[in-house]
């Protein structure tokens, strides 16, 4: 697996870094990535390898994830949303839809995103979802409203949420489709202007009366229910390791090539600089520990279990990105606020990491319960 992750690596380097800042700049998908990554075989990374893909481990994924998020997190964001959904489609999709959707992924570059979050709701506690699906002869119809929909200009497909019309609940109504981008009557608003992640154009998606076809229902209503979805978690560690590395990275090389007027030497030779650069590479590489730990034994431990250790390895990736990106700029001083350095951008891009769920306070909540011996809720969407 070692190849792959030094594949990222280097395409990270020579071609998603160079492309950062227009992407934040820009607010778009960053499509160029996108082809790169699909020639590399990349795409595929957690597709089986009987199916053609890398077929990763989870160790293999964070690794690699962090290597594309460290060049670009917006692109290693949303490359964990599309994994995602290879993860789903691997536990409720029939074998042919299988064979059929990670084929695309291998042969097309074909790209997942997961529209979930709907305006109105809050997922903190449970799943309430009020877009709707209908029975349309041998398919359905697909009304709604969505919002913070990742890729929505990039995707292929979009893997939706939705709640069958008559259903009592969850159980026997939430049902997940595929969606082709392209298909009549789906909107993608241009509202997707944020602070930070600025390249995963995450804007809202609007569902009128959308044919879904018999063959793009995956799994039976509430399939998806009790499935495994740390993923999610275990991507976004990796992807604000990438970030923690980057902005780690950038104050080094500051620290070694930057020498003012009247000094002997660069701010490497300055003791209070090396003892920061000391106190950052602790943090990180605390961050990094934590993040291989559910890497390394997802699959091997009960939920409450992994729980506990993702939402640890999660909280401290998260707060080493922004603490990293935070002494970046203090170390800069003034010229840290610009543009023409990366270190406002990685700090921009670190605060989504801090909300995004499990939000931060979640994390501890959560950590806290285990540790107290107290169930706590094992599921987290998005
Ligand atoms: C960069 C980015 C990309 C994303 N990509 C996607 C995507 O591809 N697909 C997708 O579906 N979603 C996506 N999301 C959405 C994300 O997963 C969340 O659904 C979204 O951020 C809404 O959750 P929230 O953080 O606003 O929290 P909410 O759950 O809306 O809560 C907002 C605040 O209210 C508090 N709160 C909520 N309920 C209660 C309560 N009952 N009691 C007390 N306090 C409460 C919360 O603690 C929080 O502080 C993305 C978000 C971001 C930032």
């Amino acid at each position: 697996m070692q190849r792959w992750v030094e594949l990222a690596d280097r395409l990270s380097r020579e071609k998603i870094a160079p492309r950062a800042e227009a992407v934040d700049r820009e607010g778009r998908f960053p499509s160029e990535n996108y082809r790169d990554l699909a020639e590399a075989g990349l795409l595929a990374l957690m597709v089986p390898e009987a199916f053609g893909g890398i077929g990763a481990d989870s160790l293999t994924y964070v690794t690699v994830l962090s290597k594309i998020a460290r060049g670009c997190a917006s692109t290693g964001l949303i490359f964990n949303m599309h994994s995602a959904i290879v993860d789903f489609l691997l536990q409720i999709a029939a074998p042919g839809q299988q064979e059929r959707y990670f084929g695309e992924v291998r042969g097309k570059g074909a790209i997942f995103s997961s529209i979930t979050s709907e305006p109105g709701s809050s997922f903190r506690d449970k799943l309430a979802l009020r877009t709707s699906i209908r029975r349309d002869g041998a398919g359905y119809r697909l009304s709604g409203k969505k919002h913070f929909c990742s890729l929505s200009t990039g995707a292929t497909y979009y893997f939706t949420w939705s709640l069958l019309n008559g259903a009592k609940g969850l159980e026997d109504g939430l049902l997940n489709v595929m969606v082709p981008s392209g298909r009549e009557g789906i909107e993608v608003l241009d509202d997707w202007d944020t602070l930070g992640m600025r390249g995963t154009a995450s804007n809202s998606i609007h569902f009128h009366d959308v044919r879904v076809e018999p063959g793009e229902v995956i799994g039976a209503p509430g399939s998806i229910l009790g499935k495994d979805m740390s993923i999610w978690s275990l991507g976004y560690t990796a992807v604000y390791i990438g970030i923690a590395e980057a902005a780690y990275e950038f104050r080094v090389n500051y620290a070694r090539k930057t020498r003012f007027h009247g000094m002997d030497t660069t701010l490497a030779h300055v003791d209070r600089i090396q003892r920061q650069i000391g106190e950052m590479s602790m943090l990180l590489e605390n961050a990094r520990r934590a993040a291989e730990k559910p890497g390394a034994l997802r699959g091997n431990l009960g939920r409450q279990e992994l729980t506990f250790i993702l939402n640890q390895a999660k909280y401290l990736a998260t707060e080493a990105a922004k603490e990293l990106a935070e002494q970046g700029i203090r170390l800069c001083g003034g010229r840290g606020l610009s543009r023409s350095l990366p270190i406002e951008r990685h700090l921009r891009d670190a605060m989504a990491g801090v909300v995004m769920p499990p939000a931060n306070d979640r994390c501890l909540e959560t950590v806290g319960k285990i540790a107290l011996g107290l169930e706590a809720k094992t599921l987290e969407f998005q």
